[in-house]
């Protein structure tokens, strides 16, 4: 084993950084197994026999089995063959995403999608409907279930074909054991055993987490692969923001890490929040504290919709309240700026809908009071997966999950 760091030391540094851990774990254990072997596969990159013996440091009779093992997973399939290189051309192998399917389920306070992916990600089918979080989770969560079922039949994949499920809430999460945490606006949540009542019904994985949290995940998978220091900021009816440092997904010891909502802004002396606190960046910057700011005003606007119809028609004040809690957002992550250092803030969720007033208060502040150096290569933008984040990060979740050495290891060759 000692051999195989070397040797990836000297070729592929990058490769020697990701593939430590999976290494040693196969080390500790005296193997490097078929779901070890996949770990490499799964860039989508074909590979040769060969080539995996040469990065694996086994025998080439034992690359063969592991491919064999994989095959009969369908995780992998054979692409075609290799140049020649004079003697006969060999087979080369790469990662199959369309051999199992995930679930991914974005359920909001009024809305709900559940969408069927392959292992890359890519949406095979989605359903929407209206609900009412705050009905309880047996109500939820049992739609969830039916659309489920529906969904499979529809796309002709069998129960056996479903591997994981990811699930993104509105509220805090205890990512360990999937149940919502003292969640505000679900009522009959709070230490819900979500993936235990799901998997009554699916016999799966089941993945919980933040909408804030996955929706990070979403837009890095779609719009910034590469980047591993990566902020996702909520602008809703509330504000939160989804931390990715060090390419993973912080979640801190409650999971409510980037819960920036109720950080106090210098503007908001004396205005009360929800919460109980008063200044509350939420209770300025919030599409309905924008809208409430723009009722005393005079407006007649009565949510933070009402609010982006008006940009959007190019009302001077709407435009100006706006710009101003980009400022106030801007003020707060100036601080998260300084303490994390991302190289991208994404802008998301129905007030981001404004349009580039919202980004442009952000970065007004957040470009002159941080230091140049935290600044010289971060980018403020709009969400680029937009609407899509959410079930793409649930998705994520899911993938990641059954993809992982351990979800391999569980799935057996399909019937
Ligand atoms: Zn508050």
């Amino acid at each position: 084993m000692y051999n195989i760091f070397i040797k990836f030391y000297l070729s592929k540094p990058m490769w020697f950084t990701v593939r430590m851990v999976d290494i040693s774990r196969g080390a500790a254990l005296g193997t490097f197994g078929a779901s070890e072997l996949f770990q490499l596969l799964r860039d989508g990159q074909p590979r040769t026999r060969a080539e995996l013996a040469a990065m694996t440091g086994l025998a080439r009779s034992t690359v063969a089995a592991r491919v064999e093992s994989l095959m009969s997973l369908e995780l992998i399939s054979p692409v075609g063959d290799a140049a020649s290189t004079g003697g006969r051309p060999s087979s080369q192998f790469a990662f199959n995403p369309s051999a199992r399917v995930v679930l991914a389920a974005d359920l909001g306070a009024s809305h709900a999608t559940l969408a069927a992916t392959d292992l890359n990600g890519a949406v095979l089918g989605e359903v929407h409907t209206s609900i009412d979080i705050a009905s309880g989770p047996e109500a939820v969560l049992g739609w969830m279930v039916s659309a489920a079922r529906q969904l499979l039949d529809e796309l002709g994949r069998p129960r056996h074909d479903l591997v994981a499920i990811g699930v993104g809430i509105p509220g805090p999460v205890q990512y360990s054991t999937g149940r919502p945490v003292n969640p505000p606006i679900m009522p009959g949540w709070d230490r819900f055993d979500v993936p235990g009542w799901v998997q009554q019904h699916l016999e799966v994985p089941v993945l919980v987490d933040n909408d804030v949290n996955i929706m990070a995940l979403g837009e890095r998978a779609f719009a910034w692969p590469n980047s591993e220091h990566l902020m996702f900021v909520k602008v809703a009816t509330g504000i939160g923001a989804g931390v990715i440092s060090g390419g993973l997904l912080q979640r801190g010891a409650q999971g409510i890490a980037g819960d920036i909502g109720h950080v106090q802004v210098a503007r908001g002396a004396g205005v009360p929040c929800h919460c109980g606190n008063r200044g509350c960046l939420e209770a300025l910057a919030s599409g309905p504290a924008i809208a409430r700011s723009l009722r005393e005003a005079g407006l007649d606007v009565s949510s933070g919709r009402d609010v982006v119809e008006l940009v959007k028609r190019g009302n001077i004040e709407a435009i100006q309240a706006v710009r101003q809690a980009g400022r106030d957002i801007g003020e707060v992550l100036t601080a998260a700026v300084s303490l994390i250092n991302p190289s991208v803030i994404a802008i998301g969720g129905s007030m981001a809908r404004a349009g580039e007033h919202l980004i442009a208060g952000v970065r007004e502040v957040v470009y002159t009071r941080s230091m140049p150096l935290a600044t010289e290569h971060l980018s403020i933008v709009q969400s680029s997966a937009a609407e899509n984040a959410a079930v793409l990060g649930a998705s994520m979740l899911a993938i990641h999950h059954a993809l992982s050495p351990e979800g391999v290891d569980a799935l057996s060759p399909r019937a």
